[in-house]
Order: C-alpha cells, then structure tokens, then sequence
C-alpha cells in the first residue's frame, strides 16, 4: 500500500476528526489537512512540473502540508534539516534534485542564501515575518490561489522523501524512500504500539528525522489520530501540552527523556493521559528506564532504527523493558535481524555467521520497508548495502532468549593494549554514579597502548578524577583494562546532534586538540 492511500482512508473515516494541533491552539481537521495538501501539491506542479520540494521548516503545519503533499504528487519531499549549514544545505539539495523551496519564519535567512545561490526555481514563505524577495511567494496566497482538486492523474510516482542521516559518524547521507516502504514503518507504529484514532500524540522532535516522520506522524495519520505539534523541544511546554491537551503518545529521544523527566520532578504536571512512551535513537540505560517510568509512566518503548532502514528494526515493549531495562528488543514484524562476526569495513559480513547468546557482533538487518541505497553516493552505499542486507555498524550482544542490546557503533571502538573497549559501556558505568550527569568515552593516542581510555565526566557536584577512578575500580561491571585512565571533569554539557547523539569528534577536538 501507498502512504498516499493510506491517508485517504483516514480522510474518509475521519474527516471531521482534528489531525494537527499547534503550541497555538490552531487546528486542522483530516479534510482541511487533505484540501491544503490538495491545494499545495497542484500549486508544485504548476510551479516545478514534477520536480522535488525540498522543506526548510520547524515543526508546524506547512511542513506536514508538505509531506502529504509530496505523496499525493508521488513526488519525494526533500525534508532538510535547519541545524545544516547553507553551504550543507546547497549541497543536500542538489544532490536530492530539489527546484522548489517551502521555508517559515525561522529560516528566512537561510533561504533566501540558498535563492541567491539560483538552487531554486520556486520559493514559497509560511509564515508571518516579512521577506522581501522577488521570487519568494506567500504560502497562504500560493494555497488560496490554487485548485482544491485533486487531479486525476495523482499520484505521478510512487516516490515519498528525500532524508539525510543524522551526521553522527560522516556528512549526512540522503536516502530514498517510496511510499509503500514507509507505509512500513507507519503501520509497523501502529500496530506494536496499539495506535488508534482516540490517541493524541505529541511531537517534539523535529519532523524530517527518520524516527519522526516514520515512527510518530505517519503512524498516528495512517491511524486517524491527533498529532500536536511543538515547534522545536522544550521540556517545560512539552509537559504543559500533555497536560493540556490529555496527550497520549510522547515521543523523546533518551537526552529529552533526561530532561523532561527533570522538570516533571520539580513541576509535577498532570501527565496520568499518557498511555505510551516512546524512545530510542541511542543507548538507553536502566536508570534512565526507571526515571521515566517513575515520572512519566511505566509504558515504555525502546525501539532501535536508522534512517536506512526505517525507524522500527526493532522493537522492546514495556513488558520486555521492565524485565530487561536498555534492551532494544527482537526483530519487528516484516524485518529480519542477525547479530554477526564483525567484519573489516572492507568486505561484507557473512550473514550465515550468527554468534551465540551473551556474544557480541555487527546488526545486519533486511526487510521491505528498507531503502535500497543512497543518492549519488556510491562508496558509502556499497559499505551499506549488500546482497539485500543493511549493514548498521552497530554492535549487539544477544542474550540467552534472543533480546538484543546495543552496545555501540562498531567505529566508536577504541583498540587499547590489544584490547576491544565501546565506550558506550563505560559510559554506562560512569553514569551510574548518582553525581554524573553524562559521561563521553574516546581513546586518546598513547605510546604504550596505542590509545588509552580517556572519559569526559559532566557533573555539578564535587568530584574529582580520584573519585571517579575510584568508584570505577569498585563497578563490578567493568573489567580492568576497560577502566578510563584519563578524566576531564567538567560542567559543561556535551556537544549532541538534534537527536541526542553525541558528536565524538567535537568532544574529543575541545579537550585534546593535539590528539
Ligand atoms: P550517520 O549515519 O550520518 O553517521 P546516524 O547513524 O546517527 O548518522 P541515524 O540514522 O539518525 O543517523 O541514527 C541511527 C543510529 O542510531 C543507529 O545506527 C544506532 O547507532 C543509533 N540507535 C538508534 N536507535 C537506537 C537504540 N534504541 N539504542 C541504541 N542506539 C540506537
Ligand atoms: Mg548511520
């Protein structure tokens, strides 16, 4: 089934239902959403033939008019991140084949670089700031000018968006989707999380990420459901919506978790309408698991994916969570998984290979809501993409029933004295002292042993190298030789990614610039 397909049957069923709530207070019921998106998409074609629209916005409703209308052209929507450089930005574009440009408010600056770049053949401004700009038309006026119809000839393809991978460990990468591969995702969402057209789901997280396009605002479409918008992450009013508008579904990435569990322990707003919480993005550990339980309920998703393979590889219900904090799960309907023999980058891992339980390997994963490769990007798609496999480089440890929990990027692993150390492991150990706020693990080049552990401790308290040492030697989880044997203690909190991810490099750039 087609995304596009999928959404009309909500039209149908619901259409008097409320599908998008702002901060604000504005609404849009499942048909005006369906009539703008109708309108939008004829004013696209009109504009760019059938060319891509590529989006620069925050989370609000002419984004999401967007990506409805991208699929009811069946033309990908270029979902760009604002957090990119203009010069990032250029490039994503062209490489995606964009010749329309949707921007808001917060992005006009931006925007009209890239127009003065001549990467655009249309222009059109949401929003309320003033743009003065010869090729720059107002979103409203585009709308209210176009036909509410939708033409017959829709959809002209099957194609659905344009996204980049978060930039973690290389430049983003764009990956192509057609729409019955993030039908996947959708329906996967709905199903394991039990979504139905009374639940109100919030979003925080910004729209053009894999996780919220495809595990958050095509599920609770594709289910009739209410989606209210944030337009970007607060943790203070994320709790007031809640509170406000009963929300039911709360989608955070474990930095948010963090924080809103923060807040809710000081303020203590009424969150008793949540019914599912849902998580993921990178590691997530019991302490984490039983603050958000404690503070904000107890049905906790973990759920495991990356933007080439869809948000939903995996998936850990509350059940499963409580019983085996920090576990990501088994493999979700339509996917297969296999923890394998690590292989050099180089050459492709054997998924014949399958290692025991309590052993660790590489994540392969296949499925049909994958995508098949990246855009203009030929080297870094033969490292990922094999004989129908998706490699992640993410190392699991499966245990004795066959749960998988991930342990780190197979390129975060430090080589010290011969020996394997993911920092993620002990980065879980430091962060399991009550005064560390969060904790970064990287080798640093060593005569001896090639590189020593080297862990970054962020804490408000009192704490010294000494102590942390200490307390290191006495964690019974952490074997000798994977013990940090430098510190950097400070208050400063650590450079992340918009999802919360870590940006090694930075880290390891402002405290050993040498190295
Ligand atoms: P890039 O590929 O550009 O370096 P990225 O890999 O961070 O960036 P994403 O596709 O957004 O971009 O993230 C996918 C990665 O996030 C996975 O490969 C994995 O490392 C991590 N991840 C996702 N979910 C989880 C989870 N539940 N637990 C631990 N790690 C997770
Ligand atoms: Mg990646």
């Amino acid at each position: 089934m087609k995304l596009v397909e999928a959404f009309d049957r909500t039209v149908r069923c619901y259409p008097t239902e409320t599908a998008l709530v702002t901060e604000d207070g504005r609404a849009f019921s499942y048909r005006e959403l369906d009539e703008r998106s109708t309108r939008l998409a004829n004013a696209l074609e009109r504009r760019v033939g059938s060319a891509r629209c590529a989006v620069l916005a925050h989370n609000g409703p002419p984004a999401i008019t967007a990506m409805l209308a991208g699929n009811e052209r069946g033309v990908a929507t270029v979902q760009l991140s604002f957090r990119a450089t203009t010069g990032e930005l250029v490039e994503m574009a062209e490489t995606a084949s964009a010749r329309a440009l949707l921007f808001d408010d917060g992005n006009v600056e931006t925007a009209l670089e890239l127009l003065d770049r001549g990467t655009f053949d249309a222009a059109i401004h949401a929003g309320d700031a003033t743009v003065e700009h010869d090729d720059v038309e107002s979103y409203e006026a585009v709308l209210d000018a176009a036909s509410p119809d939708r033409r017959d000839d829709h959809p002209i393809g099957d194609e659905c968006a344009v996204l980049y991978t978060s930039g973690t460990t290389s430049t983003p990468k764009a990956v192509p989707f057609d729409q019955e591969q993030l039908w996947y995702g959708a329906i996967q969402g709905v199903m394991e999380q039990g979504i139905d057209e009374t639940d109100v789901a919030l979003c925080t997280t910004p729209w053009y990420h894999m996780v919220t396009t495809d595990a958050w605002l095509y599920p609770h479409f594709v289910a009739g459901a209410t989606v209210v918008l944030q337009r970007s992450f607060d943790p203070r009013g994320a709790l007031e919506l809640v509170e406000e508008r009963d929300v039911t579904g709360l989608l955070a990435v474990p930095t948010q978790l963090r924080r809103l569990n923060a807040v809710q322990a000081e303020e203590g707003y009424d969150t008793s309408s949540l019914s599912y919480v849902r998580t993921g993005g990178s590691p997530l550990t019991k302490r984490l698991v039983e603050e958000t339980a404690e503070r904000l309920g107890e049905r906790i998703y973990n759920t495991y994916g990356m933007t080439e393979g869809g948000p939903n590889l995996s998936y850990a219900h509350p059940e499963v969570q409580r019983e085996r904090p920090g576990t990501i799960g088994k493999e979700a309907f339509s996917y297969e998984l296999r923890v394998v023999e690590p292989a050099p980058l180089s050459e492709n891992p054997d998924p014949e290979a399958t290692v025991d339980a309590g052993e660790r390997g590489e994540i392969l994963a296949r499925g049909p809501g994958m995508s098949t490769g990246y855009i203009d990007n030929p080297e870094a798609e033969a490292k990922t993409y094999f004989d129908g496999w998706l490699r992640t480089r993410d190392v699991a440890e499966v245990d004795e029933d066959g749960f998988l929990y991930v342990v780190d990027r197979v390129d975060n692993m430090i080589l010290s004295g011969g020996e394997n150390v993911y920092p993620a492991e002990v980065e879980r150990a430091l962060e399991s002292h009550p005064d560390v706020r969060e904790a970064c693990v990287f080798g640093t080049p060593d005569d001896e042993w090639d590189n020593v552990v080297t862990a970054v401790v962020v804490t408000d308290a009192d704490l010294t190298a000494d102590d942390l040492s200490q307390f290191c030697l006495d964690h019974d989880g952490l074997a000798n030789f994977k013990r940090p044997r430098e510190y950097v203690v400070t208050s400063d909190s650590l450079p992340r990614t918009e999802t919360g991810k870590i940006v090694r490099g930075e880290l390891a750039d402002r405290y050993f610039p040498e190295g």
